[in-house]
């Protein structure tokens, strides 16, 4: 059985997601029927991996050059992946959730004629067939199935392989060998990049902070975010949103939270001015603690909350703030 894992980066570091493949590698190496392949961007960063997996059954690390540092379309990493999956017999691709490899995956099991699971939330291996649960209908139902473990492309929600630590310390030097593929970005590609836009870095980054504050419509206009700003810089919260802030125009996409956004696992959630439709709350199921600011004493994001409160944002909010301020 041979399986290959692409491990995506952010700005030239391992992404968590793919620090979380790297526990499922350590986990999938432990059975000698499994013959697993690593596939990457290179950069400075990973320039150790090799080290860091050395007591690990890795078969082989491919790395892709990207020397002139052209912008990596998601289209000739499938075409890199494709040739891949061809060159090694790959029965299994496995990656990580976000927009890229959420660009790529489809894409590659068109290709290559694999089957697709998204959205997988856990899984074990038994008898060459994976089990896994996924979340279907806007998170509304769990699917158990079953598939051989054969021409797949497979993709993991993010935040389920956290607990282990993916550096293990080796006794034994296992000398994983390493091939580099160089990217070319003019050939095969589908559409061509004019130009480039780097978002602001958050000092609180929605997929990654502890406190997230989840604002929808009920804020009414961009210019009342300054109230969410204040009150998310006293709790150190990032800050996310519904689709209709995002329809509105009055915050980029990347806050967005839910089904067709980002999914998210904080360990508060303060909804604030949302309805709590079962798309928004796809985003935001796996919170530990939910506490919800709302007006509509009926509305739906009160079933899901481990603590309400009944009444207006605007007067509620800045009260929490003086409280907050005087602590
Ligand atoms: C295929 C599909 C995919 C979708 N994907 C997503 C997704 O990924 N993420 C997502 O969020 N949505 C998604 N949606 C949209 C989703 O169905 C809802 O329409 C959306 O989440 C509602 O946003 P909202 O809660 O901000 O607005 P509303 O539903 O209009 O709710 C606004 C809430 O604010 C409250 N409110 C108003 N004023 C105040 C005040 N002064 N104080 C306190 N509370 C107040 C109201 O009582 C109400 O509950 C999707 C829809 C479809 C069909």
């Amino acid at each position: 059985m041979n399986i290959l894992i692409y491990l995506n980066q952010k700005n030239n570091y391992l992404s968590d997601y793919s620090k979380e493949l790297l526990n499922i590698a350590s986990n999938l190496t432990k059975n000698k029927d499994f013959n697993i392949y690593l596939v990457s961007l290179y950069s400075e960063s990973l320039k150790n991996l090799k080290n860091d997996l050395k007591n690990w059954n890795i078969k082989k690390i491919f790395f892709i050059l990207n020397k002139d540092n052209y912008y990596i379309y998601p289209t000739k990493i499938s075409h890199i992946l494709a040739s891949l999956k061809k060159d090694l017999n790959i029965d299994v691709i496995i990656m990580g959730n976000s927009l890229f490899e959420l660009d790529i995956a489809p894409y590659l099991s068109m290709r290559l004629e694999f089957d697709y699971i998204p959205n997988i939330s856990s899984f074990f291996l038994e008898n060459n067939q994976i089990i896994f649960d996924r979340l279907i209908y806007g998170t509304k139902a769990l699917e158990k199935s079953t598939y051989n473990l054969k021409n797949l492309v497979c993709i993991f929600n993010n935040n389920i392989n956290k607990n282990q630590p993916w550096k293990i310390n080796a006794n034994k030097y296992n000398n994983i060998p390493i091939d580099f593929i160089k990217y070319k970005s003019n050939e095969n590609i589908l559409y061509e990049l004019k130009n480039r836009v780097l978002k602001k870095q958050k000092k609180h980054p929605l997929e990654t902070s502890k406190i997230v504050i989840g604002v929808g419509k009920g804020i009414q206009n961009p210019e009342n975010f300054q109230l969410i700003e204040n009150l998310a810089n006293i709790l150190g919260a990032g800050i996310g949103v519904t689709r209709s802030v995002v329809d509105h125009g009055w915050r980029p996409e990347y806050e967005k939270i839910g089904q067709t956004g980002k999914i998210i696992k904080p360990d508060l959630y303060i909804a604030i001015g949302l309805s709590g439709a079962m798309q928004h709350i796809a985003g935001v199921k796996q919170a530990r603690h939910i506490l919800s600011i709302n007006n509509n004493p009926n509305a739906e994001i009160f079933k899901y909350s481990d603590l309400g409160i009944v009444g207006d944002l605007f007067e509620i909010i800045p009260k929490l703030i003086t409280y907050l301020n005087h602590l």
